[in-house]
């Protein structure tokens, strides 16, 4: 059965790229960065990957061609496992190549989404295996409640990359992940911090008080400017927070996801947090 998209529609921009468009644009005119991203995962068919890159690399040229968008840093972000990467790695680096000399030539970054524990690793060596040749242009996603993630911070701050840190999304068992909140946010902190001081333009993610107070402080004492990195938050969430930060004078990048496979991420935003079941709820009686 498929629910009618009315429900997700605080959360994700549109089932098509014409539909979010839009909202990009109201985004933009409010001095904030975009990271637009086609929802889907998980792909099993050659040709379904294909067709997912050339989708990205529409994406890019629709992005970059578009009009009042100087001075800002949009972007698109992507999951590996929609370019074939559960049907072999070096297929799905080959998709990611093709796509990264089109973004790159346009100059725009591609920001690559972790996803479950199962994709870490291989989403990591794919990384490091296009970033010689794309260093401007792509940068992974790390996850501060995976233990794995220390050692992962520090390879990236050896190579200087660009990180959107998270505390991660998927439902990941103790053994190698940490399951309670205080220790993931302690965790997180600690990585922004090397990540501000040692990386160029991470971004934090996340709609979380005490982590965006702390990385404000953590910046001022060190000197660090606002232009040394941003935060990120998701479509529909926080949106004035969102508007008064950028007004305050700092980067702050939403997330846009928008596609008709809209359910998994819908999901994942529900199980978050009691208020987002809230808004589809009153979207509910609204409709
Ligand atoms: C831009 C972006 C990209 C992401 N990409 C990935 C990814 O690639 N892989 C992945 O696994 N996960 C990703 N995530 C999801 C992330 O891992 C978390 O699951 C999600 O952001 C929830 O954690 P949080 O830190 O935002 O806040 P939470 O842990 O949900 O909330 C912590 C506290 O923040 C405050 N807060 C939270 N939401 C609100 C609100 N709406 N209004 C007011 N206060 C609020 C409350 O005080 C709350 O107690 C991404 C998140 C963002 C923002």
């Amino acid at each position: 059965m498929k629910l009618p998209f009315f429900l997700a529609s605080r959360f994700v921009a549109g089932e098509t790229l014409a539909d979010s468009l839009p909202a990009v644009d109201a985004l933009n005119r409010d001095g904030l960065h975009v990271a637009l991203d086609k929802l889907g995962e998980h792909v099993h068919d050659r040709s379904a990957a294909v067709a997912a890159r050339d989708t990205y690399i529409d994406l890019v040229r629709t992005l970059a061609g578009r009009d009042g968008t100087a001075g800002l840093r949009n972007r698109i972000s992507i999951k590996l496992s929609m370019m074939g990467q559960l049907i072999d790695e070096d297929f799905c680096e080959d998709n990611l190549r093709q796509l990264l000399e089109v973004a790159a030539e346009r100059d725009m970054f591609v920001r690559l989404d972790m996803e479950g524990s199962d994709l870490t690793r291989s989403t990591l060596n794919i990384f490091e295996a296009v970033y010689p040749d794309f260093p401007n242009h792509v940068g992974p996603v790390l996850q501060a409640m995976l233990k794995r993630t220390d050692r992962d911070i520090d390879r990236m701050c050896e190579l200087g990359v660009s990180v959107r840190l998270c505390k991660g999304a998927y439902a990941e068992p103790a053994e190698i992940a940490y399951q309670d909140m205080g220790r993931i946010r302690e965790r997180y902190l600690d990585y922004m911090e090397r990540l501000l001081q040692h990386t160029d333009y991470s971004g934090i993610a996340t709609h979380d008080d005490q982590i965006i107070d702390a990385t404000k402080a953590f910046a001022d004492r060190h000197d660090i400017g606002p232009d040394s990195f941003e935060f990120q938050m998701l479509y529909g969430l926080r949106r004035e927070t969102q508007r008064e930060m950028a007004q305050a004078g700092y980067n702050m990048l939403v997330y846009v996801p928008y596609g008709t496979e809209w359910f998994p991420y819908f999901s994942r935003r529900l199980r978050e947090k009691k208020e987002n079941v809230w808004f589809v709820l009153r979207s509910l009686f609204k409709g």
